[in-house]
């Protein structure tokens, strides 16, 4: 039997020091870095690379305490124009457990607040995004249903978002309680909702139909007034928010490790969050019924600073 090694088994490091930088696989070009670690391989703009590498290694540690299960090495790329030839040779380097696309500067500048601040948005928005990827291939991989939307993995759309809130900065830095005082959605509704982003991108896919038949007629250039569908920044707001609330909450009452990965293994396998909750609730620190979580969630967000 012929063995294949190939040169990146060789050169691949374990750790995100600049000394690894130079063994990189990828092509260095113009004002990008390539960072090279056990986690991923990050090409992105030299000051943000080394943060951003950094970054993929916390949310790996992360994801693994909330779920148990270690992500694969990915790809990240985080240039403004995708950038295909370091896709590719990040396929081909076998770097290809996850791709991210991840516009950092520009994620960043269209934040708000001081450069520390924006930095921040913009790697924990980075962080969100890459537990997305790595929950939908770690507990809901098969493809989505036909003709079945949804906005992320095949998981109900409150427990993919979940998921990706528990590796954002604002977990550890700033109670999303108070923002909810004013209202919060039913769980009955929120546990089975679409996220309602699923309403903008039909809103987005119907202005986008809107300018094409304006084109066949005849139309180069067109002004459009559009009007989302009412009250849709509102809803995403309070559904974002309560995600986050929902979040906070189960992290710091979990015992245990990996708790939201069974959690998640269970509901892949058919349960119910309130069949689960019955079963496991009281062993893992939560409460024993979806009824009893709503009520201790919702008395938390009136007191909790
Ligand atoms: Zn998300």
């Amino acid at each position: 039997m012929l063995v294949l090694v190939t040169w990146l088994q060789v050169a691949a490091p374990i750790d995100t020091s600049r000394a690894v930088a130079s063994v990189c696989p990828l092509r260095e070009t113009g004002a990008m870095s390539c960072i090279s670690s056990a986690r991923s391989i990050v090409l992105a703009p030299a000051a943000w690379a080394t943060d951003m590498s950094t970054r993929v290694n916390d949310a790996g540690e992360q994801f693994r305490r909330h779920f148990g299960r270690i992500p694969g090495r990915g790809y990240l790329f985080g240039g403004a124009a995708m950038d295909s030839a370091g896709w590719n040779d990040a396929r081909r380097a076998g770097h290809d457990a996850w791709r991210l696309p991840w516009p950092v500067e520009q994620v960043a500048s269209r934040s708000s607040g001081t450069a520390d601040q924006r930095r921040a948005f913009a790697l924990s928005g980075m962080a969100h995004e890459l537990s997305h990827l790595w929950f939908g291939a770690a507990f809901w991989p098969e493809p989505a249903t036909p003709g079945m939307v949804r906005y992320g993995s095949g998981a109900p759309d409150w427990l993919d978002e979940v998921s990706a809130a528990l590796l954002e900065d604002s977990l550890t830095t700033r109670s999303p309680a108070p923002r909810l005082r004013t209202g919060t959605i039913p769980f009955q509704r929120f546990l089975s909702m679409d996220h309602p982003a699923l309403a903008q991108s039909a809103f987005l896919a119907q202005a986008r139909a809107r300018a094409a038949e304006l084109r066949t007629q005849g139309a180069s250039a067109t002004a459009m007034q559009l009007t989302p569908p009412p009250g849709l920044g509102d809803t995403l707001a309070l559904f974002y928010g309560q995600v986050r609330g929902l979040a906070t909450w189960l992290a710091t009452r979990a015992k245990g490790s990996a708790v939201f990965g069974e959690l998640a293994q269970a509901m892949h396998a058919g349960a119910t969050l309130d069949e689960w909750l019955r079963r496991r609730g009281a062993a893992v620190g939560w409460p024993p019924s979806v009824m009893e979580l709503e009520a201790d969630f919702v008395a938390w967000v009136r007191t909790a600073n």
